[in-house]
């Protein structure tokens, strides 16, 4: 429905689309349209070694089906007058050869092999390399061939039958992604070095997609109704992830407008850089830790730049996506040992999978079951999927005995679960050292996401089992006034702000100051600034969020009073009305 409005409507016109502010900071690019039907966009995924041979077999037969479909359009042109009648014939010839034994067939199964990739991934990777090396010929009769290429390579796409996703492999600069609904997947494999930032029709605040793009640095709106119905590849666009608007064909007027915002915006952000190295500590005196949250352990630059005391939240759920197998204990340690040695004796919070609702794997043939966001997922499949659970724990007391690493269990509900996964920690311990392998020395801390409303209700309880709190108010907010985080209809719903979930922290942050354990905030109200002074009132003293976020928050640390607003911030808590409260929450982060 939508591709055939967009053939009907004019472009060209400047546009304006409101959507909600994900990612701070300003795109103007070029739309690269990520579910366009103009191209195809494959996703990489990693085959493991025994699935090569099978891969290749895969491959062959969607060269024997594309080679089928052009011997069919051959029939169909001989029906065709004249010159048209040859033009084609010579076309449909070069394609047909192209199918047998050609140098992209040749290259495609032997990428398949020597990068295990999967075949889709290999096709479009090998057209890339041939792109490359004829554009280095500077023939123009050359170039025009890699076409025909590209089209052969996109018949050899479909016929592989891979549901389209994104591969972003040849995007051009600047590329801002345009799209109905990108999955936490699909935005882990953006690079932001090629992509400006991302604009989508679907989507929440919190949504882990939006979460990703904060964590890429990547100006991102989401829920810009009808945008895609408009935006072509290679328009000009703007995203303005501050203010919430996407403006497709800006007028000269407004870009000129716009390219002095994101100037001032870039200005800003490099002043607040200098903050790196200067303590996060109140005008009377407290100190206040500021981690950063990380998906990927390509963030590290950014974070050590982000001068974050540690890292507060490793999700590690990302190093099983976008591949057909399980990262097993050796991989897992090597990328966990990688973030432990950058961070060099800062200390890195290592989350158990939090597998579920938006966040899936293939690798794990995760089935979401009828309600993902209630179902078996988080610690709740990890305990289930023991061997899983070991190998994940395995890496990480082994990463650990090469620096401070604490141990957090997602969605945690019962004190039982944590019990459970303290009985299974103990023994591998045991079990490792008893075979001489190397692994941290005491077991490090154990602690629990405080982000279901009962966990928070029971904190006391769990408070006497956990090492520490991390209170995730993403999903605590989702669960406690039933929004899902990821759809934009309920969006306007979605408030950290309500008085049952500030409750619930407070509830919390005072049951670990009872038991004498750490409490932490990791959801993303810890790196919105206006919310520092609340936070810190409530009895929060560590935040962590994405490194982007860490200078602001700093910034915010150092300028309060904390004794002067202690006492309000508690008394917001017992204020149920919602105008009152706002006026209380802007009133605190002027203070
Ligand atoms: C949260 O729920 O607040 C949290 C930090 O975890 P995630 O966003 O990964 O669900
Ligand atoms: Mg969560």
């Amino acid at each position: 429905m939508k591709t055939e409005n967009r053939l009907h409507m004019k472009h060209g016109k400047q546009r304006t689309f409101e959507g909600l502010a994900v990612g701070r900071g300003i795109a103007i690019g070029t739309v690269y349209r990520h579910d366009s039907r103009y191209d195809v966009y494959v996703r990489e995924v990693r085959i493991s070694e025994s699935r090569v041979k099978r891969e290749q077999e895969r491959f062959a037969g969607a060269a024997r089906k594309a080679n089928l479909e052009i011997e069919a359009l051959q029939v169909k042109a001989k029906k065709l007058p004249g010159a048209a009648r040859e033009e084609l014939g010579y076309l449909l010839d070069a394609y047909q050869q192209m199918l047998k034994g050609s140098r992209l067939i040749r290259g495609v199964e032997k990428r398949i092999r020597t990068d295990r990739i999967n075949a889709e991934a290999a096709v479009l990777k090998e057209i890339n390399k041939m792109e490359d090396a004829f554009a280095a010929m500077d023939d123009s009769y050359l170039s025009a061939r890699i076409d025909d290429i590209r089209e052969v390579g996109n018949r050899l796409v479909r016929c592989l039958g891979m549901k389209q996703a994104a591969a972003f492999a040849s995007l051009p600069r600047n590329a801002v992604i345009v799209s109905d609904e990108l999955s936490p997947a699909d935005t882990a494999l953006l690079d932001p070095k090629q992509v400006a930032g991302l604009a989508t029709v679907l989507g929440g605040v919190e949504s882990h997609t939006a979460i990703m793009a904060r964590s890429l640095a990547l100006p991102a709106v989401v829920a810009a109704a009808e945008l895609t119905s408009w935006a072509r590849n290679g328009d000009i666009i703007i995203v303005d992830g501050g203010a919430g608007h996407v403006i497709l064909n800006p007028s000269e007027a407004v870009l000129t407008q716009y390219r002095k915002r994101r100037a001032n915006y870039l200005r800003g952000r490099r002043s607040l850089d200098k903050l790196r190295s200067v303590p996060a500590v109140t005008q009377d005196g407290m100190a206040i830790t500021l981690q950063a949250n990380i998906e990927l352990p390509s963030e590290i630059d950014s974070v050590l730049r982000s001068g974050a005391t540690g890292i507060g939240l490793l999700r590690s759920e990302f190093l099983f996506m976008n591949r057909d197998d399980l990262p097993g204990e050796e991989e897992q340690f090597n990328a966990l040992l990688h973030v432990v040695k950058r961070m060099d004796g800062r200390p890195v919070t290592i989350r158990t999978l939090d597998i579920g609702a938006d966040k899936l794997s293939d690798a794990l043939g995760f089935e979401p079951g009828p309600n993902p966001a209630l179902g078996l997922r988080a610690i709740r499949f990890s305990l289930k999927r023991r061997k899983t659970l070991m190998e994940q724990l395995a890496a990480i007391l082994r990463a650990g005995a090469f620096g401070p690493v604490r141990i957090l269990l997602p969605m945690v509900c019962t004190v039982d679960e944590v019990r459970e996964v303290r009985r299974i920690l103990n023994r591998l311990a045991g079990r490792l050292k008893r075979k001489g392998v190397r692994i941290a020395d005491p077991i490090p801390p154990l602690g629990i996401m405080i982000e279901i409303p009962g966990a928070a209700l029971a904190a006391d309880a769990l408070a006497a089992e956990a090492d520490f709190f991390a209170i995730g108010t993403n999903d605590l907010t989702q669960y406690t006034l039933a929004i899902d985080r990821t759809d934009e209809t309920v969006a306007y719903l979605y408030n950290p702000l309500h008085p049952a979930v500030l409750r619930l922290i407070q509830f919390s942050a005072e049951a670990a100051a009872a038991a004498g354990i750490p409490v932490s905030v990791c959801g993303e109200m810890a790196g919105d600034e206006r919310l520092t002074p609340l936070l810190l009132g409530l009895g929060i003293a560590e935040l962590s969020m994405a490194a982007g976020s860490i200078p602001r928050v700093k910034k915010r640390v150092r300028a309060l009073n904390l004794a002067a607003i202690a006492g309000r911030a508690r008394r917001v808590t017992s204020d149920a009305d919602p105008v009152r409260l706002n006026a209380f929450i802007s009133d605190m982060a002027e203070a």
